[in-house]
């Protein structure tokens, strides 16, 4: 016989993480479904920046006042997530190599959104942006998750969504198992396979876009803030790493990364950091789903009972806790704010 839960999960990257341990806080029955091994999550790749501000330097024109608002809501979220489920997160701020005309545009920007920025010697210096280690954050959300009652199965893929006329009713599984339920929420990365597709067609205006890393191993802990020169950032990790990033090579759907990307990288960290020309590295790779816009899907779709936190970009990770909220206040039939409403999916519904 079927199991049935409340809501299935489709997905155990941080999207899917904060959607079903938020869903299970508030009461529902919840699985989490995630197939790691043939789709690698991008949140295990991911610098671990949370810093809305900063990201503004590489933010899409049309959709950029919203979505520096909602990434400094989702900041603020940040701070009691990371407390209750144990995720270290070091508000160690960000430090921005800018012109002076480019500063004082910067500042302006930061003061009418309220966030706060200061000049600094070379630049801007933001001070309330945080790093977490993604991977310790993965495992530590997971443990939250299941603790708020989310049952979580890895490997699970996930190979059709099961619908009657005008609802969801639950999906198969590739070993041909099937999941009753009432809602289905699908957070799948850049990995959404056909049967996705087919069941949220908005899901094909999102394109793939690989990430390469530099990660240098310096022989002492890294202790000053985040720092974002000409074409890349540098991202202080536990242990004496320091991340470079990150390439956007839209199209490439390849999780292994390219040398080229990453000798460019390399070089890029060097001229913010001479230092680092000594110091030993090696290179990673993940894969982002960016939407048009760059900001993510979140709320319901055409389909009644089926849900997207979907698309969630260059910023994912400082994004998960709010489309977690986002997406439980829709299960639950709760009335979004228009702030909210702005990420609703349909913006690029056919
Ligand atoms: C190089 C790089 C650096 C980044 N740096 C940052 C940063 O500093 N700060 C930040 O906020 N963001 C950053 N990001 C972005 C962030 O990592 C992503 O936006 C975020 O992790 C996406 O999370 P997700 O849960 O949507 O997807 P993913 O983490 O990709 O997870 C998707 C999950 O869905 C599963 N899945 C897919 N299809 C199925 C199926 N049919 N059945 C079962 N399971 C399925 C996959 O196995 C996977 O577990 C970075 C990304 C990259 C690549």
């Amino acid at each position: 016989m079927a199991q049935a839960v409340d809501v299935l999960v489709i997905g155990a990257g941080a999207a899917g993480l904060l959607c079903g341990g938020m869903l299970a806080r508030r009461g529902a029955r919840v699985q989490v479904l995630a197939d790691g091994q043939a789709a690698p999550p991008a949140s295990a790749a991911a610098a671990g920046m949370l810093a809305p501000l900063s990201e503004t330097l590489h933010a899409q024109v049309g959709h950029h006042h919203e979505a520096l608002a909602l990434g400094l809501e989702s900041l603020r979220l940040w701070a009691d997530l990371a407390t209750q489920a144990r995720v270290d997160l070091r508000r160690i701020g960000t430090r921005l190599a800018l012109s002076a005309q480019a500063s004082a545009a910067f500042l302006q920007m930061a003061r009418s959104a309220g966030a706060s920025a200061c000049p600094c010697a070379d630049g801007v210096f933001v001070p309330g942006e945080a790093v977490i280690d993604p991977r310790a954050a993965l495992r530590a959300l997971r443990r939250w998750a299941q603790g708020a009652g989310v049952v979580l199965q890895d490997p699970a893929c996930v190979v059709e969504i099961l619908s009657e006329p005008g609802c969801i009713v639950g999906v198969r599984l590739s070993d041909r198992s099937t999941i009753c339920a009432q809602a289905v929420v699908l957070a799948p990365g850049a990995w959404a396979n056909a049967a996705l597709r087919r069941a949220a067609p908005v899901l094909d205006t999102l394109t793939p876009a690989r990430g390469c890393l530099a990660e240098f191993q310096t022989d002492q802990e890294e202790s000053g803030p985040m720092q974002r020169g000409e074409g890349v950032y540098l991202v202080p990790q536990p242990g004496g790493r320091l991340l470079a990033g990150a390439s956007m090579e839209f199209g490439v759907a390849s999780p292994l990364p390219d040398a080229g990307q990453l000798d460019i990288l390399r070089e890029r960290a060097i001229a913010l950091r001479p230092d680092l020309a000594r110091v030993p590295w090696s290179g990673r790779a993940g894969v982002r789903a960016m939407s048009p816009d760059w900001s993510p899907l979140l709320g319901p779709t055409a389909r009644e009972g089926l849900f997207l936190a979907a698309g969630m970009g260059r910023n994912g990770w400082l994004l998960a806790p709010i489309a977690g909220q986002i997406v439980s206040d829709y299960v639950f039939g709760d009335a979004p704010s228009p702030l909210h409403v702005a990420f609703s999916p349909d913006r690029f519904a056919p």
